[in-house]
């Protein structure tokens, strides 16, 4: 006798994406510890009435009854284990929270990905906990980048192998790594990196998070860390990642900001 798959099934997730479906339906990308990132049907969801309305907003982590479906399974019941609302409270946690959301998505396939479930979880907990963004999203990225093969070289050169003092590195976001200034032909895309943006990356990837969070980072030391991981972040996944975009245009927005409201 072959064996039934379950009509239903339960699982606790985090929402990371949501797009429109039909009349008031909509598809919602769930990240799940047992399921990995799967979507599944909301019917009525955008209803006036709807109940699953309020549990399925992206980033909440909550507890889901599912339908198997024929081509898509369907949501039957929704609870909101946490919204986070502190992540939301403010357009800079907010756009790195959707950022997050964003990696966690594009660094998954369909059924996959169920292990980036716990990494995910604790990076939103940061970002609404009132951590350092920069220490928490960096930390992210660096497991993603990991967990996925890439690990970026940040000691040694990507060409020659020797080791690359902070001073005389350039950084290729193609090859992923650091190179040498007199190996630079040898790799495909360059761009300049200053010594203390790279020695604060090369905490981020060997040091622990309780040690990172005493690191200061300006707000120029910021732009230049997100500026060099979203393109690395962009070169490995081969595709555009508006949230990244969205993260740098709203950081270079306080600054400026800052500049004018600030009196000489
Ligand atoms: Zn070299």
């Amino acid at each position: 006798m072959t064996e039934r798959r379950p009509r239903t099934y339960s699982t606790k997730a985090i929402v990371i994406g949501q797009r429109d479906y039909v009349d008031s339906a909509r598809i919602i990308t769930i990240l799940s510890p047992e399921f990995g990132k799967r979507e599944i049907v909301a019917r009525g969801l955008l209803k006036p009435k709807s109940r699953l309305a309020g549990h399925l907003e992206p980033g909440t982590y909550c507890q889901l009854e599912i339908a198997v479906g024929r081509n898509l399974d369907i949501i039957r019941e929704a609870q909101t284990i946490e919204m986070f609302r502190e992540a939301r409270s403010d357009l800079q946690s907010l756009t790195i929270f959707l950022y997050a959301l964003d990696l966690a998505d594009k660094f998954s396939l369909e059924d996959t990905g169920g292990e980036l479930f716990n990494p995910l979880l604790t990076v939103i907990q940061r970002i609404a906990g009132g951590y350092p963004h920069s220490v928490s999203i960096r930390s992210f990225e660096f497991e993603l980048l990991d967990s996925s093969g890439f690990r970026p070289v940040l000691d040694q050169c990507i060409h020659c192998g020797s080791d690359v003092p902070a001073e005389d590195a350039v950084w290729s976001p193609t090859d992923g790594g650091v190179v040498l200034k007199q190996c630079l032909d040898n790799v495909q895309r360059v761009s300049s990196i200053s010594s203390r943006a790279l020695k604060v990356l090369r905490a981020y990837q060997e040091w622990d998070f309780d040690q990172l969070v005493t690191i200061a980072v300006d707000s120029s030391l910021e732009l230049e860390l997100s500026s060099v991981m979203h393109d690395l972040m962009k070169t490995v996944l081969e595709r555009e990642l508006k949230s990244a975009n969205l993260v740098e245009e709203v950081r270079w927005w306080q600054v400026s900001n800052d500049h004018v409201t600030k009196p000489n």
